[in-house]
């Protein structure tokens, strides 16, 4: 007998149903007070966040991508520059680096733990840049553009090894920007400070959202800027805000970029669960490594290394044939995902771009065998064995295959 039970990639409605009462609760007092933009709820939300975060700001905007984008254009970064960032991203990270008017170029990721490798950082910039001496900036030799800016992703929720990079950056007068959007609550040891810090406090500023998959989801769209630096973070609240300061009075051209109050108190009532969710995920991930390396399970685990606390928003493994253990997965009734399918410099939007297929190597071969399990709080350990379970089998189904292959040719 087969067992047909669903097992989600992600399940949004459980994790919804227990919260309903208080959720359905802060959509009432909206439409009691009539605030829906702004208001108390929103500078209630930004306060908690930022305390979550161990920072002095939070800016609540409308999606992460405007975060991303904001934070940049309130760092001074724009048209004439270069930000840096990862290829295996979500596309949100380079829109917003073309958006504010720069270029994105990319550096290659570590092949264990896919967020940015730091030497290859410094293998590009050295390669590729002069300093100008009559700005003290770094240019790069081809266009004369100025590099202004690095965006670390924090994928699949585990911090990028930001010591290294904060010290590349700055040698190289580099604005650091995380792309935190994955990583709500990731810790990271900075032998630089001596102390674990939060994911989003390392930066200049960091970008967050609440897309309803993330660790920390709206009911709805959301993100929000953190940053210590109080300047960056009124630059941000007025971008956010059809640049006004004051209403009417618009010191610059703006954007609609603001967090609708209710999705804020949403985001206040979810905020105090997060912890408890993130421990579960870890949880359910020590359960897969577990389960995993106990069989002959045929795929590769993430990579944790002793200074990350990786909040799992996502648990992918490495397989070499994907393709068929998505589909032997699928026909059990188990979803996955795959993030990202195609590396950005590979896009038909980046084109113009001028990469080419090999440009990044460790990307490129991660983009074919990497395979997303499920993960969400509530996934329990029963479904966790069946889904190895169902994993193991499949190892075994190829392995017999490949047997019998050997000895017909
Ligand atoms: C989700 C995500 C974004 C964009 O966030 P939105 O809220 O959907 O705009 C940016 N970067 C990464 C790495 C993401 O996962």
């Amino acid at each position: 007998m087969t067992n047909t039970d669903n097992i989600p990639f992600l399940d949004l409605i459980a994790l919804h149903s227990e919260l309903e009462e208080e959720l359905v609760g802060v959509f009432k007092g909206a439409l009691r007070t009539g605030a829906f933009i702004g208001g108390p709820a929103v500078e209630k939300f930004e306060k908690d966040f930022a305390a979550f975060c161990d920072t002095k700001h939070c800016i609540g905007v409308s999606s992460g991508t405007d975060a991303l984008r904001f934070a940049l254009m309130a760092a001074g970064i724009g048209e004439g520059d270069i930000v840096i960032t990862v290829p295996n991203s979500f596309i949100a990270t380079t829109e917003a680096i073309s958006q504010s008017g720069a270029r994105p170029v990319f550096v290659d990721v570590d092949a264990a733990t896919y967020n940015m490798d730091a030497r290859r950082l410094l293998a590009h910039l050295e390669g590729n840049y002069y300093r100008d001496d009559n700005s003290g900036c770094w240019r790069d030799r081809k266009l004369g553009l100025r590099v202004a800016g690095v965006i670390p992703v924090h994928l699949y929720g585990q911090p990028a090894d930001m010591d290294a990079i904060q010290q590349i950056a700055d040698r190289f007068h580099l604005t650091v920007i995380e792309d935190a959007c994955q990583a709500h609550g990731a810790e990271y040891y900075s032998n630089r400070d001596g102390r674990w810090k939060k994911a989003g406090s390392m930066g200049k500023a960091a970008a967050f959202s609440f897309y309803p998959g993330k660790n920390l989801g709206a009911c709805g769209e959301g993100g929000a800027v953190t940053t210590n630096d109080a300047e960056l973070a009124q630059k941000i609240r007025m971008l956010r805000d059809h640049g006004q300061a004051k209403k009417y009075f618009h010191d610059v051209e703006g954007y609609n970029g603001r967090l609708d109050a209710i999705q804020a108190g949403i985001l206040k009532v979810k905020l105090d669960h997060l912890t408890a969710w993130n421990q579960q995920r870890r949880e359910s991930a020590r359960e897969y490594r577990e389960l995993l390396s106990s069989v002959d399970s045929g795929v590769g685990l993430p990579y944790e290394p002793s200074w990350a606390k990786a909040v799992y928003h996502l648990f992918v493994v490495r397989v070499a044939n994907r393709a068929g253990l998505q589909r032997h997965l699928g026909e059990e009734h188990i979803g996955t995902g795959i993030h990202y399918p195609v590396p950005l410099h590979l896009q038909k939007a980046y084109a113009g771009l001028g990469y080419e297929p090999g440009d990044f190597p460790v990307a490129e071969q991660a983009a074919e065998e990497i395979l997303s399990l499920p993960m969400y709080p509530g996934l329990k350990a029963e479904q966790q064995r069946r889904i190895v379970k169902c994993i193991h089998e499949f190892a075994r189904l190829t392995h017999s295959e490949a047997r019998v292959m050997a000895v017909s040719t």
